[in-house]
C-alpha cells in the first residue's frame, strides 16, 4: 500500500511535493496544509506575503554550478510543455547593461544601442555600458501558476487543507502526524515540512532540535507600477532587464503591472513575532533604489501609479543550497525549504526530488548538497543576490 503524506506549507516546494507524490502514487492519501486562502490578494498586514506568491518569477538556467543549471533545464523543459505551467510560461529572454562583472549571469549575445532604444526609449545608459542579450530565460505570473498547480494538485486528489499548523503528532520518537490549531489532527506516514521561512519556528515550537536546518531570514524590496492599457502594449513584449548587482524589471503581468527586484539584499530579523511589516514605506532608501532602476529604463513612465511596494523574504541557506531532508533523530519528519532566492523556477520538478528524498533514492550528488549536516556546494550557487546588509524594519503595530 502506497505510503501517506502531509505537506505543511503550499509554496513551491509544499505544492510541488504534495503533486509528485500523488502523480507517483495514485493511490497514496496526500493531504496539504497552508492556512492562506488561494489567490488571496488582501493579505494581513501581520501576515507576511509567502515568498512563493509574486506578480512574476523569473526562470533560468544560469547558475554558477553545474548540478543546479541542469536542474533548471529540467524544470524549463516542463515548463515549457506540461500543463498546468506551459500555460503561464513567457519566453521574454533578458537583457544585461553591463559596465561590471556579470557575476553569474549568462552573458549572452551583444544587442545595439538602436535596439534596445527601440523597445526601451529615452533610457538612460553610460557611455561605457554594454548591452548582453539572451533569449534563453523566461518568467511566470508566479501566483496565478501556482495558485493553478494547487487546483491541479486538488483534482488529482490532494486534500488541501486551509490550515495553519500548530504541532506535530509523535508515536514515542515517530513523528505520525500534525495537529492544526483548531485541533484538528491529521496522520500519515510521512510528514514533510515545507514552510519556507517559517519552517524553523516551527520546528522550535513543536520541540523538535532544529541545529540542522541551516538557513537565516533574508529579505529583497519589490516594487510594481501600474501601466495603462497603452503603455501595457508597448512593453508586453519587452525582454527582462537584469541590472548586475541591482536587480532585475519584468515584464507587465496580463494585469499591466510591471516589477522590479531589488537585488541588494538584506538579512532580515527573526519573523517569529509575525509583527514584520509588509509595505516598504515610500521613503524607505530601498525603495529609492527599486524607483531608481524604473526611472533609469522606463523615464517616460515617472507618473505610473504604484502597485505595491512590499518586504519580500526567503530561507537562506550557507551557500544556496535547498534543504531536503529527513530530519535525524526523528522518523518520519521531514523538511523541504531553503528557497535562497532562486527556488521558484523549480515548481514543476522540485517535488519529484523531496519524493526521491522520502524513498532514500535521491542522487549522491543531491543528497550531498542537500541533507542536513551535508557537505554543501563548495561556493555560492547564485551569488549575485547574497545578502550584504541589514535592513531597518520598522514594526506595525
Ligand atoms: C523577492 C523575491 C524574488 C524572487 N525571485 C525569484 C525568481 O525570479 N526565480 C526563482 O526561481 N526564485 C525566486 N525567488 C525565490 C523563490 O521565490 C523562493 O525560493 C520560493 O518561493 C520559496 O518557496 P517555499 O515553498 O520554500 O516558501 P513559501 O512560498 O514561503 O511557502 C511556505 C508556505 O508555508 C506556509 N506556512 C507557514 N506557516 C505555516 C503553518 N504554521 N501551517 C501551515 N502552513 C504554513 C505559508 O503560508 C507559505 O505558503 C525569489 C524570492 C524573493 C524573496
Amino acid at each position: 500500500m502506497a505510503k501517506s503524506l502531509i505537506v505543511v506549507g503550499a509554496g513551491v516546494f509544499g505544492v510541488s511535493s504534495a503533486l509528485a507524490w500523488r502523480r507517483r502514487y495514485p493511490d497514496a492519501s496526500v493531504t496539504l496544509i497552508d492556512p492562506k486562502p488561494l489567490n488571496d490578494k488582501n493579505p494581513d498586514g501581520n501576515w507576511i506575503v509567502p515568498t512563493s506568491e509574486d506578480t512574476g518569477k523569473i526562470i533560468r538556467t544560469a547558475y554558477a554550478s553545474s548540478s543546479y543549471t541542469e536542474l533548471a533545464k529540467e524544470a524549463i523543459e516542463m515548463w515549457e510543455v506540461e500543463e498546468p505551467y506551459l500555460k503561464y510560461w513567457r519566453k521574454s529572454g533578458w537583457v544585461v547593461p553591463e559596465k561590471i562583472e556579470a557575476g553569474s549571469l549568462n552573458k549572452g549575445t551583444d544587442m545595439s544601442r538602436e535596439r534596445f532604444f527601440e523597445v526601451f526609449p529615452n533610457a538612460l545608459l553610460e557611455d561605457d555600458e554594454v548591452l548582453k542579450e539572451d533569449k534563453s530565460p523566461g518568467w511566470v505570473e508566479a501566483s496565478a501558476a501556482l495558485a493553478e498547480t494547487i487546483q491541479t494538485a486538488i483534482r488529482e486528489g490532494v486534500n488541501y487543507v486551509p490550515g495553519e499548523a500548530a504541532g506535530l503528532l509523535w508515536n514515542v520518537g515517530t513523528c505520525i502526524g500534525v495537529k492544526l490549531g483548531d485541533g484538528t489532527e491529521f496522520t500519515a506516514d510521512f510528514v514533510v515540512l515545507a514552510m519556507g521561512c517559517w519552517t524553523k519556528d516551527f520546528l522550535q515550537q513543536a520541540g523538535v532540535t532544529s541545529h540542522g536546518v541551516n538557513f537565516e531570514v533574508a529579505g529583497i524590496t519589490v516594487v510594481g507600477i501600474q501601466l495603462n492599457e497603452r503603455e501595457y502594449e508597448q512593453y508586453k513584449d519587452m525582454p527582462m532587464i537584469a541590472i548586475p548587482e541591482k536587480g532585475e524589471i519584468l515584464p507587465p503581468t496580463r494585469d499591466g503591472v510591471i516589477k522590479t527586484n531589488n537585488a541588494i539584499s538584506f538579512h532580515a530579523p527573526d519573523l517569529s513575532s509575525r509583527k514584520i511589516p509588509l509595505i516598504l514605506p515610500d521613503n524607505h532608501p530601498y525603495f529609492e533604489e527599486n524607483i531608481a532602476m524604473l526611472a533609469r529604463f522606463f523615464p517616460g513612465l515617472q507618473h505610473a501609479p504604484i502597485a505595491f511596494r512590499r518586504y519580500c523574504f526567503d530561507a537562506f541557506t550557507p551557500k544556496q543550497d535547498f534543504i531536503i531532508s529527513a530530519l535525524p533523530g526523528y522518523e518520519g519528519l521531514h523538511v523541504a525549504t531553503g528557497g535562497s532566492f532562486h527556488g521558484w523556477k523549480f515548481l514543476p520538478n522540485i517535488g519529484n526530488y523531496v519524493a526521491d528524498m522520502l524513498e532514500g533514492k535521491l542522487a549522491a550528488d543531491w543528497v550531498d548538497k542537500w541533507a542536513i549536516g551535508a557537505k554543501m556546494s563548495a561556493e555560492f550557487i547564485h551569488p549575485d543576490i547574497i545578502p550584504k546588509r541589514s535592513a531597518d524594519l520598522t514594526i506595525q503595530e
